[in-house]
């Protein structure tokens, strides 16, 4: 069995003992053995990062653009390789696999360039003979903890920046996936990053993750995870007063009004609420359909999931793989079983049988729901949507915002002025008119409102409000 290493100070070092990577599909493929490190690994990364910073600070911007350059190229060159193991470890369809792989590539492609476009501003005072330079600074040492659902697209959107603002990391991926966190630490460590700017110690949240949310050395934190654990990392990061960045759950609506085309409508909602097994934070789980539309939606809908092939994701036929593990499919089949009370009726949802044991479940879609019921209120995070059957726009719009989160709301319409309306009014970091609410780019903002997000935006230009912190300089020429 492969043992997989914690990279500490440019070295692959064992921490604690290994824990198997299970494929989710067959649960008799282990991927391999990782070891699990604790505080003390904490330490000694961050004591790696301390002596790694003054040099990294010195590297040129030319210097850091070719490190982040390097690295993208090499995930890109690897993609169908890193695709599958992202496939056998997380349980996307390997199209979606290689996809998020390329878009890691990417990110650190778009940060390389931004290693180069630094720049401050320069303001006259309001006093004579004096200038003001307003620059830009790397933070120090930044935590990063991520989870599951994108094992390398998150660590990339969070690794790139960092080190383009020239901080040095600590990565702590999700215990259940951490082969593509792995994978981009090599990946790292063979272009030449140098030893103790980026640290890989994986290991439980209640242990590798507590102590980096608490380490005094540690000066910012990003986190991508649940509502749950991002509260209690707020608690403690605003104790310390350091400085924290949460992306968290979603409950996204998807409006379909009467003048939908249903040819885009139904498609982006199969996408949006089923794709990627519904374990996407930007997810549609709440489906608010105008009565006119309502039947003719539903109908399209459930013919639509029918033709919807589960099972191993490395299979090209698949369209949904597996649920990540047996205790997020338990907690999805309790939610079916609580639609069976809540809605007037539920379609799929079952457990499925699939070649090897593993962990596969039937899309689901309830009907007949409202938005007061628990299905439409907590995160399910499985392959679940709710139909809700409302009035017309005004009540559309309500419902779309009556909810804790505020991550993604997308519209189907074919009217100018309600999607405009929607775009504006709409609580959500993102908006989506005839598109899915799940898929974005990489070089704009990426984040959320209410309990979504916490914290400055992820990705593109907007990234540089968290890794950097702005000095404001003043000179007096004599
Ligand atoms: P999770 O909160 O259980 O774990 C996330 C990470 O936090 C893991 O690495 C985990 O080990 C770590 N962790 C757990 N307890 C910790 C603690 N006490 N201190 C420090 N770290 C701790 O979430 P998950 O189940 O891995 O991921 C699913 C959740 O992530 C969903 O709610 C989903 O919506 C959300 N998510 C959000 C986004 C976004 O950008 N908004 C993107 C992807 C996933």
């Amino acid at each position: 069995m492969k043992k997989h290493d914690c990279l500490i100070g440019g070295k692959w070092l064992r921490q604690g003992d290994y824990h198997e990577n299970i494929n989710p599909s067959d649960v008799d493929d282990i991927i391999g053995v990782y070891s699990h490190g604790d505080a003390l690994s904490v330490d000694l990364a961050v004591e790696a990062a301390k002596s790694a910073r003054t040099e990294w600070i010195s590297f040129t911007p030319q210097a850091r653009h070719d490190l982040l350059e390097a690295v993208g190229k090499t995930i890109a060159g690897r993609a169908e390789q890193i695709g599958r193991l992202l496939s056998r470890e997380e349980g996307k369809t390997l199209a979606e696999g290689i996809g998020e792989t390329m878009r890691a590539a990417q990110i650190f492609k778009f940060f390389a360039g931004e290693c180069l476009r630094q720049a401050g501003d320069i303001q006259p005072s309001v006093r004579p003979d004096i200038d003001i330079e307003i620059t830009r600074e790397p933070v120090g040492i930044i935590g990063l903890i991520t989870p599951w659902n994108f094992p390398i697209a998150i660590p990339a959107w969070k690794i790139a920046p960092a080190l383009a603002h020239g901080n040095c990391v600590i990565l702590k991926p999700a215990e259940l996936t951490p082969g593509c966190a792995h994978v981009t630490a090599q990946i790292l460590h063979e272009c030449g990053c140098p030893p103790g700017v980026f640290n890989l110690v994986m290991g439980r949240g209640s242990t590798v993750g507590q102590a980096i949310v608490a380490h005094p050395g540690i000066d910012a934190v990003s986190f991508t995870g649940s509502a749950a654990t991002g509260r209690h990392i707020a608690g403690v990061c605003g104790r310390m007063m350091k400085k924290v960045q949460l992306e968290m759950g979603g409950k996204n609506p998807m409006v379909i009004l009467d003048d939908a085309d249903l040819s885009i409508a139904v498609p982006a909602c199969i996408n949006g609420t089923f794709f990627s097994t519904g374990q996407r934070c930007t997810a549609s789980s709440r489906l608010i359909v105008e009565e006119g539309i309502h039947d003719a939606f539903v109908e399209e809908m459930v013919a639509e999931m029918g033709r919807l092939k589960v099972g191993d994701p490395l299979d090209s036929s698949t369209h949904v793989g597996p649920v990540v593990d047996a205790r997020q499919l338990q907690s999805n089949l309790d939610y079916v079983g609580l639609a069976a009370k809540e809605a007037s009726e539920v379609i799929g949802g079952e457990r499925l049988d699939g070649a090897r044991e593993g962990f596969f479940q039937a899309p689901a879609l309830f009907l007949g729901t409202n938005n007061e019921m628990r299905i439409n209120r907590e995160e399910i995070f499985g392959p679940c949507g709710s139909i809700i059957r409302v009035g017309d726009f005004d009540e559309a719009l309500s419902v779309a915002n009556d909810t804790e989160y505020g991550l993604t709301a997308g519209i189907c319409t074919q009217s100018l002025k309600r999607a405009r309306n929607f775009k504006r009014r709409a609580e959500a970091g993102m908006v989506m008119v005839n598109l899915p609410t799940a898929g974005v780019d990489y070089h704009v903002a990426f984040g959320g409102r209410k309990a979504s997000s916490y914290g400055p935006r992820e990705q593109g230009r907007y990234a540089a409000e968290f890794y950097s912190v702005v000095k404001t300089s003043y000179s007096f020429a004599g």
